[in-house]
C-alpha cells in the first residue's frame, strides 16, 4: 500500500500526528532520532509513503534517493569515521515497525557480523 495509513507510527510522524523532531527532509522522505538508541547517532530515515518492508518495495528511485537521503543524514551528523546503514525486513530480520525504514548508526565501531 503506497499511502498513509492510520494505525502506523511512522505514518502518524509523517503527518506530524506524533511530536517528533525531523532533523531532515526532502521531497520523499524525513529522518528523526530513534527513540531507543542503540549507538550515540540513531536516525531513521523513513519514506512519506506507506511501504510496509524492503519485501513491498518496487520503486528503484525511491530506494535509491532513500540512500542517498541516509548518506546526507550522516554527513550534516558529522560521521566522517564512518557508519552503518541497515534495514530490518520482516520477523526475522527483526522489523518491529512495519513502515519501511534505513537506520543510519554511527558514533562507535559497530563490529560484523550483527546479532
Ligand atoms: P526495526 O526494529 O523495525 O528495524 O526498527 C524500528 C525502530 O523504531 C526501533 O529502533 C525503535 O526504537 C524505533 N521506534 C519505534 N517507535 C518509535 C517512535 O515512536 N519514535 C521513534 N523516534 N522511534 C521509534
Ligand atoms: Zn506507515
Amino acid at each position: 500500500m503506497n499511502s498513509l495509513t492510520t494505525d502506523c507510527i511512522f505514518c502518524k510522524i509523517v503527518k506530524k500526528e506524533l511530536p517528533t523532531k525531523i532533523i531532515f527532509e526532502n521531497d520523499i522522505c524525513v529522518a528523526f532520532n530513534d527513540i531507543k538508541p542503540v549507538s550515540p547517532t540513531h536516525i531513521l530515515v523513513i519514506p512519506k509513503v506507506h511501504i510496509k518492508s524492503l519485501w513491498e518495495a518496487t520503486d528503484g528511485e525511491l530506494l535509491g534517493k532513500l540512500l542517498l537521503a541516509a548518506k546526507e543524514v550522516a554527513k550534516q551528523n558529522n560521521l566522517n569515521e564512518g557508519f552503518r546503514t541497515v534495514i530490518n525486513t520482516g520477523d526475522n530480520g527483526g522489523q518491529t515497525v512495519y513502515h519501511l525504514h534505513l537506520h543510519v548508526l554511527g558514533g562507535r565501531f559497530h563490529k560484523w557480523p550483527p546479532g
